[in-house]
């Protein structure tokens, strides 16, 4: 009575150390692709903003063949602010796949994740991928990863987890590091020994819980999650439990199982499959699509609450349309309200102007992400400095608070510290690993977060890992938390073109302006680089004070160029400026509406 063929995982990896090419061999070798056909898009991460960032956003699911089992691969995302949504996946599986660089090792970005996947007891297969590294360290690297499992909680089972050396590259795996097999059938075998089958009934009424949302101009909101119980069928009548605990009655129009990197029409499925369902309107996260003579919700997913939010508006500057092609109120409008469809993190509202909506998300990150996805499919827009979202409770206006985790190297730790004073932080914990990291707990005001993860990779050369998750609400505090730009940052108006001659590596120290260029003072201005990092050039402030036109000989003496994430950028907006963002460049200016 239960599905003994079928193997739900999540796959774990710190951002480079193989996860697309192992998926991508898994799919090849298992002839889930028939031969002639190309592997055309890559399994996993796509998307290139997940690449740049060191992390990976999309959920996405990838379904292999073997034998006669189907193995279900759900990948996840490696970053806090989308923490609901890895608790949401850890519920749809049962074991997860941590892949570690035979090299690099266990990077810390991978707890979080790894925590969860513990927490949730779930059972663990550890794959060493890259082991043709010359330079691989197989036997430290599984020492190391025991380490961590102890560290984060792992139970005597999960500290049993088995070990496939691999390399993702050759397509090949074995148990043993010294000698690798020439296919990847250790790695399968090991997922279908290990991983356990789903235990659910298909004999029991329907329940099928909506864990991820996918949206679809065609088919409209897509639900995706793990037939709990039961069996589903297309054209089913349904009654959906809602979150707030009402229902409606509904029916499946079309239901989809995975096959490959595909989404394929299935006439049914059963406890244990996961599965799209299309055709119900305003379906949401959370909610339970059950039998409707049994209509019974399942414990209903937390999603957590926005706690920032920023304007969105309409760019409004002279320039507008020329280096984008999305530019109008009702562009911006539709585009905001489309990504509402699949992120229930997400919340916006109209003003009293056709021209701004207010945007708020889980955090700095899901925004930015969100405003980088916008720019680079051509959208012009600009966005108000982030701002935390306050509440008000018995009449006193009261902040979020966050609980904020790190794990830094031992010697960066005054830096931190201080860096951290400055934004209200206070220390709730400290271990001492010994080996060097230490681990860091503070609560502070989310304000405070603002623009703090790039200066904190900084301060810790990149080694520094944090988490956050919000606390509780605490009184507002007053005064000042967090950064103001110091120096004074100019933009050249005259159009894209000049930007590229302007800035670069070569002109260094000087801005040079091309005629009837104005600079404005209190701008700050920068190109995308080919990392898509934002490159600003920072002016010394007394040369700029009678400048408000130049001329072609004119120059602007700069500070050496610096190199901006869109976080950061963000922060060092003041409550008065705006900033302008188009495909090919950022301007920060005061009040543009
Ligand atoms: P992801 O970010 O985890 O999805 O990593 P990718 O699968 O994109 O791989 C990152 C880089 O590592 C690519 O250049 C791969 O070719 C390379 N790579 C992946 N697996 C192996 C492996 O087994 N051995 C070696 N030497 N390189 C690998």
């Amino acid at each position: 009575h239960v599905r003994k063929n079928i193997r739900n995982i999540a796959i774990i990896a710190h951002v480079d150390h193989g996860k697309t090419t192992l998926v991508d061999k898994l799919l090849q070798q298992s002839g889930t692709y028939r031969d002639h056909e190309a592997v055309q898009e890559r399994a996993m991460d796509s998307n290139d903003i997940e690449r740049e960032r060191g992390i990976t956003i999309l959920a996405k699911n990838t379904a292999i063949n073997y034998k006669d089992f189907l193995i279900n691969i759900v990948d996840t995302p490696g970053h806090a602010d989308f923490g609901g949504e890895v608790e949401r996946i850890m519920k749809m599986v049962d074991g997860v796949l941590l892949v570690v660089d035979a090299y690099e090792g266990c990077m810390p970005q991978t707890k979080f994740v790894l925590r969860k996947a513990l927490e949730h007891n779930l059972t663990p297969i550890v794959v060493v991928n890259k082991i043709d590294r010359p330079a691989a360290r197989p036997a430290e690297v599984i020492d190391e990863v025991l380490d961590l499992f102890i560290e984060l909680g792992a139970n005597d089972e999960q500290l049993d987890f088995p070990v496939v050396y691999a390399s993702a590259l050759n397509g090949t795996s074995s148990l043993d590091p010294e000698k690798q097999d020439d296919n990847m059938m250790t790695l399968y075998e090991t997922i279908v020994d290990h991983i356990p089958h789903p235990t659910e009934s298909v004999e029991e009424p329907l329940q099928f819980l909506v864990t991820l949302m996918d949206y679809n101009e065609y088919l409209g909101r897509i639900a995706i999650g793990r037939v709990n119980r039961g069996v589903i069928k297309q054209g089913q009548p349904v009654t959906v439990m809602l979150r707030d605990g009402g229902m409606k009655s509904a029916r499946i129009e079309k239901l989809f199982g995975f096959q490959g990197l595909k989404r394929i029409e299935v006439a049914e499925a059963g406890a244990g499959d996961i599965v799209a369902i299309a055709g119900i309107k305003d379906i949401n996260i959370g909610e339970t699509i059950a039998d409707p003579n049994n209509p019974e919700a399942l414990p209903v997913l937390k999603i957590d609450e926005p706690t920032l939010q920023m304007t969105f508006l309409v760019n409004t500057s002279p320039f507008a349309g020329r280096e984008g092609k999305w530019v109008t109120s009702r562009r911006l409008r539709d585009r905001l309200f489309k990504e509402l469809e699949t992120d229930v993190s997400l919340r916006v509202e109209e003003t009293d102007s056709p021209d701004a909506y207010i945007v708020s998300g889980r955090g700095e990150l899901h925004l930015s992400i969100l405003i980088e996805n916008m720019r680079r499919e051509g959208y012009e827009l600009a966005v108000s400095k982030p701002e935390v979202i306050v509440k008000e409770v018995d009449g006193k206006k009261m902040e979020p608070i966050e609980r904020l985790l790190i794990d830094i190297p031992e010697d960066s730790m005054g830096a931190v510290m201080e860096s951290l004073g400055s934004r209200k932080a206070e220390m709730v914990n400290m271990v001492n690993s010994g080996n060097g990291q230490v681990r860091l707990e503070f609560l502070i005001p989310a304000r405070g977060l603002i623009g703090y993860r790039t200066n904190f990779l900084t301060l810790t050369r990149g080694y520094g890992v944090m988490n956050n998750a919000f606390d509780s609400y605490g009184p507002l505090v007053g005064g000042q938390v967090g950064g103001r730009h110091q120096g004074v940052l100019v933009s050249s108006e005259s159009g894209v073109s000049t930007f590229y001659g302007m800035i670069g590596v070569e002109d260094r120290g000087t801005l040079f302006l091309e005629p009837g260029t104005e600079v404005y003072e209190g701008m700050i201005v920068g190109e995308h680089n080919r990392d898509n990092d934002i490159v600003v050039n920072i002016c010394k402030e007394k040369q700029l004070t009678n400048v408000r036109s130049a001329s072609k000989d004119d120059t602007v003496k700069m500070k050496t160029p610096v190199i901006f994430s869109l976080e950061q950028a963000l922060e060092y907006l003041n409550d008065d400026e705006y900033c302008e963002i188009t495909p090919k460049s950022v301007r920060l200016r005061k009040k543009i509406l």
